[in-house]
């Protein structure tokens, strides 16, 4: 990829120093943690690639904003400022702000879901699957097939299968389907897009049934510009112009603002329905602050109201998504497995293939995740077995497809020779992949385990071959 192409369209106002340890202190301090990369210090980590969420670098027209905080405790001139723009950017009608994505989905799932509904998705995400099971419903997965190959080139991997979405209204019945819950660039997926064509298709089909279309936007503008790339006859139009047409095929949107909208907390809920709006008013005093804050302090939501322009200049999103994209083109340059095409917000590791040495029941990912940080400071997140848990009925470790470390790349935050960085760490241990030590169990929750389970190596000293043996002290 030419490198002009996205270099960063800003310059560094303000700088946050690194810490950087050397390879020895990196192992002490995986081991301390548990080889569990969500347990290490902030301060011991040199490149953050955990997750794109709340992490953006707000621009200095944001940090003054905050400035501008209106802290009343109804009618914040900031409420006032933030409807404008999501108004004229994604276009619904009413607006109701959170403290962040879940919380919008929380009110959304409690309004419309009866126990026993269905609710179909392309593909889940965590939070969002939670509050539609909290309230009653089943979440069924309707993407194509395609999204489950990382092999698989096709543009549109987030794609709804209109055919299985047409075969569960058939088997359920409309009326035991509140919603379907249609999220653009989707997380799960590897950050795959969905097509317009796909979008106006599937809400046809949803509308022509009397079901109700809930866009998860949280990633819809990191969306639009793979429709302005990829799509036929998009090519001259611009990110905003596509986002609007997004959101008008749909009644409402739930957004969790820490991604798309460039700001480190914040969400909000939006319908088009009277009724429904008046309802969602009802129910966010209860739940997050009155409708004109919904949990989020003035300041930030005028935050949110500048980052949500910043976010569909084309500048800024072209380096955005141009950024993930150079660090998957130079892994894959260099024969690492990696899901193809890179999608809009990581770089996502095939760790099954990258460690063949290392079985399924010694977490490939955990331990690629756990051996990367050791040797270059970068902080990944394991998406594979230990994300995936156990089966409630037999006990067993569930092992899927996929078996993926995950590089998110924050906004605006790192620049090119970061990815330098991550690259060339990444490569020196798929060159020497047997250097990487699978891991065990020493304790492990029972839910969500992925967030505070502790590992050892299986053998040896460390995760990272030599690099153990030095901090041991034996040979170098
Ligand atoms: C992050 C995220 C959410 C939840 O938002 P929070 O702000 O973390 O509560 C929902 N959907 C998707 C696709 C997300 O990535």
């Amino acid at each position: 990829m030419n490198r002009r192409t996205w270099a960063e369209p800003f310059k560094i106002k303000m700088v946050e120093p690194l810490r950087m340890m050397s390879p020895q202190e990196r192992e002490r301090a995986a081991r301390a943690a548990g080889y569990n990369t969500f347990l290490l210090k902030s301060e011991e980590v040199y490149i953050d690639l955990l997750t794109d969420s709340g992490t953006s670098a707000m621009s200095d027209r944001q940090w003054a904003g905050l400035m501008l905080g209106d802290e009343a405790y109804a009618g914040s001139a900031n409420y006032y400022h933030l409807e404008e723009a999501v108004r004229g950017h994604y276009g619904y009608k009413h607006l109701i702000p959170t403290h962040q994505g879940r919380g919008a989905e929380h009110l959304l799932s409690r309004m419309l879901i009866k126990p026993g509904d269905v609710v179909p998705g392309n593909m889940y995400f965590t939070t969002t699957r939670a509050h539609q099971e909290l309230a009653g419903a089943r979440f069924v997965d309707v993407i194509c097939d395609e999204a489950h190959d990382p092999l698989d080139e096709s543009p549109f991997k987030g794609n709804v299968d209109v055919t299985k979405l047409r075969a569960l209204i058939d088997r359920v019945g409309a009326k035991k389907i509140p919603y379907l819950c249609l999220q653009c660039c989707v997380n799960m997926a590897g950050g795959q897009p969905i097509s317009l064509e796909n979008i106006r298709a599937t809400s046809e089909l949803c509308h022509a049934h009397g079901i109700r279309v809930m866009l998860d936007a949280t990633r819809a503008v990191e969306n639009a510009y793979f429709i302005q790339q990829r799509e036929p006859g998009c090519s001259r139009r611009s990110i905003r112009d596509i986002l609007l047409e997004t959101c008008s095929y749909t009644d409402g949107c739930t957004n969790s603002a820490k991604k798309d909208c460039l700001v480190n907390i914040g969400g909000f809920l939006c319908v088009n329905d009277d009724e429904l709006a008046e309802e969602a008013r009802n129910l966010v005093v209860l739940f997050e602050g009155l409708h004109t804050y919904g949990g989020l302090a003035g300041r930030d939501m005028e935050a949110m109201a500048i980052g949500i322009g910043e976010s569909v200049q084309q500048d800024h999103i072209r380096a955005r998504i141009g950024q993930v994209e150079y660090l998957g083109d130079l892994l894959h340059r260099a024969g690492v497995p990696i899901i193809r095409p890179v999608g809009g917000h990581g770089v996502f590791i095939d760790a099954a293939r990258f460690l063949p040495h290392v079985p399924r029941d010694q977490f490939p990912a955990q331990a690629l995740a756990a051996a990367l940080y050791v040797d270059s400071g970068v902080r990944a997140m394991e998406r594979g077995g230990v994300s995936a848990g156990r089966n409630p009925d037999t006990g067993q470790n569930i092992f899927p497809a996929l078996e993926l470390v995950r590089l998110t790349i924050p906004r605006r935050v790192y620049t090119q020779a970061h990815m330098d960085v991550t690259a060339e760490s990444v490569i020196s241990l798929f060159k020497e992949p047997e250097r990487v030590v699978g891991l065990r169990f020493t304790s492990e929750p029972k839910y969500l385990r992925f967030f505070q389970a502790r590992f050892e190596p299986v053998e040896g000293e460390g995760v990272l071959r030599s690099v153990a043996r030095a901090a041991s002290g034996v040979g170098v």
